[in-house]
This record gives structure tokens, sequence and C-alpha cells, in this order.
């Protein structure tokens, strides 16, 4: 195990031989921070350099590092009872689930797997099985929108929308059709946020019907589209989607994995809008990143579809070694409860919105196109010039992300490098930071922005 005063030197020299790193290009000049321990908002790496994760891991570490009682129960789990498959059952998965349903609203059946993508696939699988169930066996497609991000894996990957990350790894699977996202500050001159964003949903309606509305499956959606660059739809266009789904007897998937768990100042993403999916995903938060576990929750009555057949074919034939581990199980129930006990949701709110007034006092700083947050999720897009809209270079974007680094604070980058979108500034720090925290990370990025 990797301690503070480990001789880094080695380390990284072992780390270049061994380790193959997640999307990181290899002549990446500096050599990767290797992280040794955690403590709320904060990680120290090997040096004993200090740093503010202003992207709690990959938008994750809801609750913050270092927390002993969800170490504890995951621990007192694991000599209890370390594994047993979920094609039986157990008292951590039993638990968790009737929590999950509580905080979702109790109308789902849950189905837990490792990882986000595999909470998609699995969305995905369950959604062609139920419509065959019901008799629509045409029904096969699914819409996604272009910059959505969904999974790694080929069927999440194919959902996904953004070309970066696919075109090296064709063919994908068939059947996966995207429409543009309601990015409402690139909308047409002249036309409001409302209607922008009832045209971009109308691109649903009219693929449905032009695909063939026999042929559809359903809609996957973030609440928020957020790896690829927080990207917040009005209230006029989960509205319209719903509508467009139920018309059409298509299932709406909302893809929680980085909305869930407080991030967006409710329980879930899609609470902010007062919708009802037919299927939630989510991973990420569910555990803070502690453990990998996800879950695909699905409306009862699409379960019930599965149920009472009287062949052996009814059932949902999909499984999961690991998914639902009991010990993975048990610190997620204790990270929900964290989260409740601790106000975090609310803790969300407040910081978001003082986050979001902090950066719009810098709104007229000549890189900065727009600032969107949602909850705790803030986006900045840098532009080369503000009447055009033009996306700033990505020289201009590390730069800045090289800076805050050296003063100590992690942020993102995302977007689409071959779509020309890899401009937007993400900042999701744990929705447990302390003021001191978000005031540090606020005086440290304006500093950054200051000089460039
Ligand atoms: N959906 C969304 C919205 C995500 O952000 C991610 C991961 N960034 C995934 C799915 C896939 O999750 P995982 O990396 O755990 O497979």
């Amino acid at each position: 195990m990797l301690e503070l005063g480990t001789d880094s030197e080695s380390a990284i020299q072992k780390d270049q031989r061994y380790l193959w790193h997640n999307i990181t290009p290899y002549n990446e000049a500096a050599p990767p921070m290797i992280a040794a321990t955690g403590s709320g908002s904060w990680v120290t790496d090997t040096n004993g350099q200090r740093y503010m994760d202003g992207m709690s891991g990959l938008w994750c570490v809801n609750v913050g590092y270092g927390r002993k009682e969800l170490a504890e129960a995951a621990y007192e789990q694991l000599l209890q009872l370390p594994y047993f498959p979920l094609t039986q059952s157990h008292m951590p998965a039993i638990a968790l689930a009737e929590k999950l349903n509580n905080w979702l609203g109790d109308d789902y059946v849950i189905f837990f797997s490792n990882s986000g993508s595999e909470a998609n696939e699995a969305a995905f699988k369950i959604a062609r099985q139920y419509q065959q169930q019901i008799g629509q066996h045409y029904r096969h497609k699914f819409i996604s929108r272009y910059r959505g991000y969904h999974g790694s894996s080929m069927g999440a990957l194919s959902a996904t929308g953004q070309a970066q990350r696919k075109y090296k790894y064709e063919p994908l699977s068939g059947g996966f059709l995207h429409v543009a996202p309601p990015d409402s500050y690139r909308r047409l001159a002249g036309q409001t946020v409302e209607e922008f964003n009832l045209h971009c949903a109308q691109a649903i309606e009219d693929m449905i019907i032009w695909e063939g509305v026999e042929t559809i499956a359903a809609v996957i959606m973030e609440p928020v589209i957020t790896g690829g660059g927080i990207i917040i739809p009005h209230q006029v266009y989960m509205d319209r989607v719903q509508e467009i789904c139920r018309t059409h007897g298509v299932l709406l998937i909302i893809d929680e994995v980085i909305c869930g768990f407080g991030r967006s100042g409710q329980k879930f993403g899609h609470h902010n809008f007062g919708i009802k999916p037919d299927i939630v995903t989510m991973a990420k938060g569910l555990t803070s990143g502690y453990l990998p576990l996800s879950a695909t929750a699905v409306r009862k009555d699409i379960y019930e579809a599965f149920k009472d057949k009287s062949d052996d074919y009814g059932h949902f034939r999909h499984v999961n070694t690991f998914g639902g581990n009991p010990a993975a199980c048990a610190l997620a129930l204790r990270n929900l409860e964290v989260i409740e006990q601790e106000h975090l949701i609310e803790r969300a709110q407040l910081l978001g919105q003082r986050l979001n007034t902090a950066m719009m006092d810098i709104a007229d700083h000549p890189l900065i196109g727009d600032i969107r947050s949602f909850g705790l999720l803030t986006g900045i897009e840098l532009v080369e010039n503000k009447d055009s809209k033009k996306p700033a270079s990505l020289d201009i974007v590390k730069s800045i992300i090289a800076g805050c680094k050296r003063k100590g604070l992690i942020i993102g980058k995302n977007g689409d490098t071959v779509a020309g979108y890899n401009n937007i500034l993400t900042f999701a720090p744990p929705l447990s930071s302390t003021d001191e925290d978000l005031e540090f990370l606020i005086s440290t990025f304006k500093h950054v922005m200051s000089e460039h």
C-alpha cells in the first residue's frame, strides 16, 4: 500500500510501467498524481501535497473522503457474509432496494450491478424484453442525445453521443439513434429558451415517427447532460419528452449516474422536473465511490410483465456475479443515511447557490461565455469570442486546469474534442464541503482566471 512519504520517483516509474490509466493521453507531460489519503473534500498525494477535490473524483464522492462509518459498514458485512449471489437474496440488498424505492417515490423494483455502464446495459435489455413481453416485437431502438454520456461498454457507448469516445471502436451496437441536446446557450438568435427547448423535444418525436413508432423501445437521457458539458434542459423540455414517450409507447430511461444522490439539490435529478421515469439507472453517488455498486430501478408494472408467464422464457435472462455485493449494499445504505442525517441535499442546494453566485461575479471575463449551474454542479463554457461563441482552445482550457492544480485545486474539463467542444470547465465538489472548502475553490479559481 502506498503511504505518505513513499519514494514517489519509483512509484511514478512503476505506475508508468504497470498501470494503464483511464482515458489519459500517454504524452501527458505531467506525471500522474498518486493519491495516498483523503479526508473531507481533500486528497493528499504521496509527496504530502494536498488538493481540494473540486470534482469529487469522477463526480462520485458525494459524502467526502475518509468516512469511518462507511468503512465500518462494509467491514462488518464482510465478516458476516462477504458474498452471496442475487439469484437468491441477502439482507443488505433487500434493505437497500427498499431504501432506494423510498428515495425514488416507491414504485420501483431494483436490479443491482457494479457500474453505471452495466446499470444502463441492464436497462436496455429490460426495455427490449419488456416491449417483447407486451407483444411489441419490433420495438428495439433507443434514442439518446448527442453530447450525453452513458458508459463505456458497447451498448452504453452506443447510446453515448460523444464522437471522441466512439469512433475508434466502430461498429458499435445497432439500434441506437441520437438527437441534438437542448443546449440553450447555442440556440438560434431570436429564439426564446422555451421555444428552443420545445424544438429540441420535437426532434425526438419526429425521429420516433420517421423511424416507425413500432420500432422504438426507449429514450434514455440524463436529467442534465453532465460529462457533455452541463447542459440543463428547461422544464418544458422534460414535460414534453415525457409526454412524447407516453403517447408513443416508448419507455423513458433516466440516467441518474451523476445527478443522483443529492448532486442536483434533490434526491434525484429528475425530481427537479417532477417527471416519472419508467426506468432509473444509478451508480457513483450510491456508494459515494467507496465500493463499486450500481442499480437499475424499474417501474413495478414493467417488472410485472416479466413475472406471470407460463413458459420459461418470460423472466429476465441477465446475471451479474458481483452486482449487489453485500458489503457494497451495506456501505451504500450507510451512505444514504449519512446524506439524510447530515442534510447533505439541502447543503448541496446552499453550496450550489453560493458557487453559482460567486462565478457570476466573473461572468464578464473575456473567456467566459456561459455559466450553468444545477444543484452543486457548475459548468463554465470558455470561448474565444463572446459574440461568435467559438470554443476556447484546448491549450487555454488545459492551462486553467493546470493553474488550479498548482494551487491545490482539482477541477474538471468536459465536452467532446472531435466535435470541437472540449471547452467546459466543471465543478462538482463533495456535498459535505465546508464553507472554507468552497471559499478556497472559488478564490483559487478566480485567481487563476485573473491570470488568463
Ligand atoms: N452514465 C453517466 C451519466 C455517467 O456519467 C457515467 C460515468 N461517468 C456512466 C453512465 C458510466 O458509469 P461507469 O463509469 O460506472 O460505468
